[in-house]
């Protein structure tokens, strides 16, 4: 039996896809280490055939040693379309490759690449913004062990970026490629990354109106969240990541040490209390701890009204982690199903913005696709689009330039 586009992507980011050399990827986008080194993938769009949603859009694994052991394989050419097969003989499937913006390799006014500012990640803008996560400094190293933003910051992407780089390269991907959401994020900056994002948030308010995420680890003065708000950031992130609090310390040393996961959902909680429902989400790596463990990080974030977004763990190259077998796809199809569940128990009202397809997680409504169609089920789908429809004079006016 062929698989649903869902299961497909679930497949694909646990067994990677194999590129063979005479399949030919020039105008797609490049594979960019950036981002925790979860960007090293190739970025794909899967059709679905189905009415829950058109494409799912995902980062596959193209460059880590299990992909080269992977049933699939890209076949095909720009030109004819491209397709995933699956060598043990059982489908193929039509894949769309997104192509590379122009815009990546224009200059902006202070000669920086466009690129080294910020890259696309699905449908939306992700930009680094502070210095290199403070983990990274300390001896010997905090970092969370997935992750390599210690080793590329500087090198794919710029070690500095001002305001204004910033605001240009919103500008381009905003005209050019249609993006309305940009995703700054920015580590362990101590208690001084909410302060530091302000200029940020302020400027692509004010000059090119889109929506606004901040992803930063939390931090005890809630006050900044406050003003952030107060400048109009969308939506707020926090990177739980694991819920076994002896899993997050092995893993997650610096967060464990200096912060602890009580304030990760102190923090979400707070901000979740702030905003509309569905605007605060709460990310999880799913593949490391026992999956029971990462199904109640699931209830615990879905219950504040926030959303559960599951990042597949990447043995990634160049992180502490790249001995580590991926994860089993049987285990992310529990996870990927128990997210849509829980966003339809506590009506957290996913896919509502418009525009934002996220390559690096799994969408929670690319997960609808695992859903049994029940009559809850159904009654779920029908009130989300119901609540697309009405919100969408909401995001209009948060994605117009407010000058103050
Ligand atoms: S907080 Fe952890 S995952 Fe985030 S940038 Fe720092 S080391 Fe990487």
């Amino acid at each position: 039996m062929p698989l649903n586009a869902c299961e497909l992507e679930i497949d694909l980011f646990c067994r990677g896809l194999r590129v063979p050399p005479y399949v030919s990827l020039e105008g797609a986008r490049g594979i960019s280490r950036t981002r925790a080194g979860l960007g090293s993938g190739l970025e794909i769009a899967i059709p679905t055939g189905s009415w829950l949603k058109p494409e799912i859009w995902m980062n596959v694994p193209v460059v880590e040693s299990f992909a080269a052991r992977s049933p699939y394989v890209l076949r095909g050419s720009l030109a004819a379309g491209y397709s995933i097969d699956d060598d043990r003989g059982l489908a193929r499937y039509p894949v769309r490759l997104p192509r590379e913006p122009v815009w990546y390799h224009r200059q902006t006014s202070r000669d920086v690449e466009m690129s080294k500012i910020g890259v696309l990640q699905g449908t939306y803008l992700g930009i680094y913004i502070n210095p290199v996560c403070a983990f990274w400094n300390y001896k010997p190293a905090l970092n969370c062990r997935f992750c390599t933003t210690g080793r590329n910051v500087g090198d794919a992407d710029a070690a500095f970026k001002t305001v204004d780089d910033v605001v240009e390269t919103c500008h381009a991907a905003k005209d050019e490629s249609g993006v309305t959401f940009v995703h700054f994020n920015g580590g362990f900056q101590g208690s001084r990354g909410l302060r530091a994002a302000e200029p940020y948030v302020r400027a692509v308010k004010e000059n090119v109106g889109l929506l606004v995420g901040l992803q930063l680890t939390p931090e005890r003065d809630f006050g900044g969240y406050d003003r952030l708000i107060d400048l109009g950031v969308d939506h707020f992130s926090f990177c739980l990541e694991l819920f076994d609090p002896e899993w997050f310390a092995r893993i997650c040393p610096g967060k464990a040490r200096t912060l602890g996961q009580d304030l990760f959902l102190d923090a979400m909680d707070y901000c979740a209390s702030r905003l509309p429902r569905g605007a605060v989400s709460g990310e999880i790596i799913a593949g490391l701890e026992p999956v029971e463990q990462t199904l109640d990080a699931i209830e615990r974030i879905a219950s504040a009204g926030a959303f559960p977004t599951v990042c597949v763990f990447r043995p990634t190259i160049g992180s502490d982690m790249e001995d580590w077998p991926p994860p089993e796809p049987e285990d992310i199809r529990r996870v990927l199903t128990a997210v849509y569940d829980a966003c339809r128990r506590h009506r957290v009202p996913i896919g509502l913005a418009p525009n934002i397809e996220v390559s690096l997680v799994v969408n929670p409504d690319d997960a609808a696709l695992l859903a049994r169609r029940t009559p809850a089920m159904l009654a779920y789908e029908v009130w989300r689009r119901v609540l697309r429809v009405a919100a969408r004079p909401v995001f209009g006016r948060r994605m117009r330039p407010v000058p103050r």
